[in-house]
């Protein structure tokens, strides 16, 4: 029967001893925040893009096309 109990307690696993307070629980949910994009303005059509990321406008990375622009077929039809 001991040996039987023994068994029940390893399969229990760890466990936190005390409950965490709503203030811990907050400290440790602060980096949970979304974080606003870091945009620069492209330097071949001044838009809007991700830093260190290629133009999803222009396709150019570095001043080098990096995607092949595609035509918009909204604009054309
Ligand atoms: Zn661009």
């Amino acid at each position: 029967m001991l040996c039987d109990d023994e068994d029940e307690e390893k399969s229990v696993g760890a466990l936190p001893k005390k409950r965490q307070t709503n203030s811990r629980q907050g400290f440790r949910r602060q980096h949970h925040k979304i974080k606003i994009p870091q945009l620069k303005i492209c330097p071949q059509c001044k838009q809007a893009r991700l830093s260190h990321h290629a133009c999803p406008n222009c396709g150019t990375y570095r001043g080098r096309q990096v995607i092949p622009v595609r035509e918009r077929r909204a604009a054309t039809e």
